[in-house]
């Protein structure tokens, strides 16, 4: 089937469309430049931003596919989990797209989304690492974004999502963010700390990996807290910054990325290994990590564990992977959503689809 899937459950205005499983078209603006200057992303203008990039992202993406609107089989969008406005205007625009096509519509989960993006293959995805495609199922799944950093056991993409463990505090890319901040470096961070970071000493310092000591194994044993690991590097700075010594950005820099790399693939092939699940597949936009995809590399291939990391551009947020997701609840038969359906800024992981 056809589909053309939208995404605006954060900054970026995604609007992608795929053939079954392959990708005709990946249309993305970012409201991110607007919202730098604030440090972190504001939902109002988020929002306004996707109102008026809509139009022209869909329009793009449409060209880009060599598509016209009503050759398409079917809409899908996110319905949540996201910033409640932002949301709101990406699921009014596929829902007058349905409408007005007279096509089924699919309100669909942006978790699950970032794992469907990994089955789409075609031109353009040379850059994943590891295998394209079809899955092989069940699989292990680490999502880390600014907004997320979750752990699911995926046994079935469009029926049987179970979520093992998430953050309990700070996602990953908000840590970096943080951490970039009280380095003195831009925001986003994530890429800032990347670039700092190839000149120091991952090991400098050795930095707390949270919720990893054995009392926390029974109860956390696949959630994430960096909040702590974040306290942990302001109070070194702090220290010698008041000690008015010199701060080793660099060394911090590595010092921070090695822990939360560290921790997130030491509970990522843990569940590999307790679930007896030899595949790994990563998502989200600190995918873009250098080190950890070195890492994920290095300790999946020593682990036996298949890795499977989608091209960047289908690892942040985007609307072929919505697409992508709705295409394969098309092929499963799944019956669309309503129309009457209403974003969900909180939607659990483990409703794949909104009724
Ligand atoms: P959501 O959580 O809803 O998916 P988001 O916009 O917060 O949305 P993404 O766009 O997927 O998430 O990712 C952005 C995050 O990724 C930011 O926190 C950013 O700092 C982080 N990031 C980007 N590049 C890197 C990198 N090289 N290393 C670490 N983090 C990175
Ligand atoms: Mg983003
Ligand atoms: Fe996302």
């Amino acid at each position: 089937p056809l589909v053309l899937g939208i995404e605006t459950s954060c900054d970026e205005t995604g609007v992608g469309i795929v053939r079954g499983r392959t990708l005709l078209a990946n249309a993305i603006a970012s409201s991110m430049d607007e919202h730098a200057r604030f440090g972190g992303v504001i939902p109002e203008i988020a929002a306004r931003a996707h109102l008026e990039s809509m139009t022209s992202t869909i329009e793009r993406a449409l060209a880009d596919a060599g598509v016209e609107l009503h050759e398409l089989d079917a809409i899908a969008v996110t319905g949540g989990p996201g910033l409640a406005g932002a949301l709101m205007v990406g699921v009014s625009a596929a829902k007058a797209l349905a409408v007005s096509l007279d096509k089924p519509l699919y309100a669909v989960n942006h978790l699950v989304g970032h794992v469907g993006a990994d089955v789409l293959q075609g031109e353009g995805l040379r850059e994943a690492v590891g295998a394209v495609g079809e899955l092989e199922l069940p699989t292990i799944a680490l999502l880390v974004s600014g907004g997320h950093t979750s752990l699911l056991l995926v046994r079935d993409l469009v029926g049987d999502v179970e979520l093992l463990g998430e953050t309990i505090d700070d996602a990953a890319g908000e840590a970096f963010d943080k951490v970039a901040r009280l380095l003195g470096l831009p925001y986003p961070g994530g890429p800032h700390i990347d670039r700092v970071a190839a000149d120091g000493d991952p090991n400098a310092i050795r930095f707390p990996r949270g919720l990893t000591l054995p009392k926390y194994l029974e109860k956390h044993r696949y959630d994430f807290s960096f909040s702590g690991l974040k306290t942990s590097v302001a109070r070194w700075v702090e220290q010698r910054s008041a000690a008015g010594e010199e701060i080793p950005v660099a060394d911090v820099a590595a010092s921070f990325r090695e822990a939360v790399v560290d921790v997130l693939l030491t509970k990522a092939l843990a569940a590999c290994r307790d679930f007896e699940v030899p595949r790994l597949l990563l998502g989200g936009g600190v995918v873009a990590n250098a080190r950890l995809r070195e890492e994920a590399t290095e300790r999946a291939a020593a682990a036996g564990v298949e890795l499977r990391v989608p091209p960047l551009s289908l690892c942040t947020d985007n609307g072929a992977m919505i697409a992508s997701l709705g295409a394969q609840l098309v092929m499963s038969g799944h019956s669309p959503s309503s129309l009457g359906f209403s974003a969900d800024s909180t939607l659990p992981v483990t409703d794949i689809q909104l009724p």
